[in-house]
């Protein structure tokens, strides 16, 4: 085990308590672990935690050494499928505590879903459902795997009450989820500032955001920095689309209070993954217009960033913000070649290259419907998986005149993945259509058998592993 020590850090509270609310967590009646997160516990040194000091902090609230010493609600507006609204912040969560990632340094936030109400709740009741908090462990794990800028769920925690919804057959359990990520800063906390018309608590974000999570985009000239903050903004977001659009996700609420300043995707909801690929598949049952579909994601972000580039107007030149928001879609395609060649896990070929890889894959995935994950899976390593793909439950999908394209793209490339894994062996990889979510859900629902939502776990964490280690024999080869 890991046994370096925690990290902890104060750093929201430089924002000064115009930011936030001090509050006070729910008391739960009961504290039932369903989910700890060791490999990133590890990483941050809360690794050797015991299991009833693990409840204590991620259900009970005691402060981490070092940390905040009180929850904050943090306060952001945002606009909710294009409309605005200024009554939002943190309604069922709170910054719980800010630690630093002992690998890389950097600073992340432990936050929490459905740990009791706030100043913000409206008439909200500030509980997680637990089958929301299983869908957002099952979410983010799925997406780390993929390789896609994504929170981590670090605890999950069932509570022990009773909760109305009207999306889940009620009474139904609760959970209270302790969420990992690099920031809790959306684009609806300088909305709010905008709104608000306080210039210089917005100047005061800009620094706080640049300084601590993008030092980088550092200025000496105040107008210049907020410039550079931005347009690293629109490059980390766009670079989040591109790897939602190879993931096959529909985030399904890209509302601006779910947009985080450092790209990485967070806030899962009523997401869902493609079975097929669809343009308008549309992921939450309230989207009625397909807002958020699929297909549409790009323009939903576009269109935030824009709010955010309005909001940076009092602090920076028009024109810079103009000319980093037109940057977006030329960083997206080339960041969805990036995406196209890491899912494959093929050496890239170049970006031109590896973008007519991605069209020819689009295309067939298009006109064959073949199934998303799986065709991801069968190819993976590209042409060194051949005899895999023939031996695919759907190895006819392979004979569309569609697919030559595709051959024709991973012809010359070499694997970037450890095609020997077990992960490898099996026929399917594991997948989180709507179906199997509900497959899982429901001994949990019924018999509070977690069997398979364990099960579901391994797989997907076997496909982290495999995915992100290197092949040693395509290292090797000459031809990469
Ligand atoms: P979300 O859709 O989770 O991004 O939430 C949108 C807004 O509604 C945020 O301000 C949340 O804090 C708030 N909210 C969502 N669910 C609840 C709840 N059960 N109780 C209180 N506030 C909530
Ligand atoms: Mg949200």
């Amino acid at each position: 085990m890991d046994r370096r020590p925690h990290r902890p850090s104060t750093a929201h509270t430089d924002l000064g308590d115009a930011f936030f609310d001090v509050v006070s967590p729910a008391q739960f009646p009961a504290r039932i672990l369903r989910h700890r997160n060791q490999r990133w516990a590890e990483r941050t040194g809360l690794g050797d935690l015991g299991g009833e000091a693990w409840l204590d902090h991620f259900a009970g609230f005691t402060p981490i050494p070092g940390s905040l010493e009180q929850p904050l609600a943090l306060r952001y507006h945002g606009h909710q499928f294009r409309s605005y609204n200024s009554d939002l912040g943190d309604g069922r969560g709170f910054l719980f505590a800010q630690l630093h990632d002992l690998d890389d340094g950097r600073l992340l936030d432990l936050a929490t879903k459905g740990s009791g109400t706030t100043p913000w709740s409206r008439a909200g009741d500030g509980r997680l459902t637990l089958k929301g908090g299983v869908r957002e462990v099952l979410a983010t794990a799925m997406l780390e795997a993929l390789g896609v800028d994504t929170s981590k769920s670090f605890s999950l925690i069932e509570t022990g009450e009773s909760l109305h919804r009207g999306d889940e057959p009620s009474p139904t359990r609760s959970a209270v989820l302790v969420r990992l990520s690099h920031s809790h800063i959306r684009i609806g906390t300088f909305q709010r500032l905008a709104y608000l018309r306080d210039t210089a608590s917005l100047a005061r974000l800009v620094d706080h955001a640049v300084r601590i999570y993008l030092p980088q985009c550092w200025r000496d000239d105040p107008a210049a920095r907020a410039e550079a903050f931005f347009a690293e903004v629109v490059a980390r977001v766009a670079r989040t689309g591109a790897a939602w659009m190879t993931a096959g996700f529909v985030h399904g609420v890209l509302n601006t209070d779910n947009i985080n300043i450092t790209g990485e995707s967070f806030d899962y909801g009523p997401w869902r993954f493609l079975a097929t690929y669809d343009p308008e598949f549309t992921a939450a049952y309230f989207d009625h217009s397909g807002l958020y579909a699929y297909g549409r994601q790009p323009e939903a972000l576009m269109w935030n960033l824009s709010r955010l580039a309005g909001c940076l107007l009092p602090l920076a030149e028009k024109p810079a913000l103009e000319a980093a928001l037109a940057t977006f879609e030329p960083a997206l395609h080339e960041a969805f070649a990036e995406c196209i060649a890491t899912r494959l896990g093929v050496s890239s070929a170049g970006t031109a290259a590896d973008q007519a890889l991605g069209r020819a894959w689009f295309t067939f995935l298009l006109e064959s419907q073949a199934p998303f994950g799986q065709a991801f899976f069968d190819w993976a390593g590209g042409l060194a998986s051949e005899a895999r793909a023939a031996a695919s439950p759907d190895a006819a999908a392979y004979d569309h005149e569609s697919f030559a394209p595709v051959r024709t793209a991973l012809a010359g490339r070499s694997a970037t993945i450890d095609l020997t894994h077990p992960h490898f062996v099996q026929s399917r990889p594991p997948t989180l259509l709507i179906e199997d979510v509900e497959a899982l859900w429901a001994p949990i629902a019924a018999q509070d058998d977690w069997s398979l939502f364990h099960a579901k776990l391994d797989a997907i964490e076997a496909m982290r592993v495999a995915m992100t280690r290197a092949n040693p024999v395509a290292k090797a080869d000459p031809i990469a």
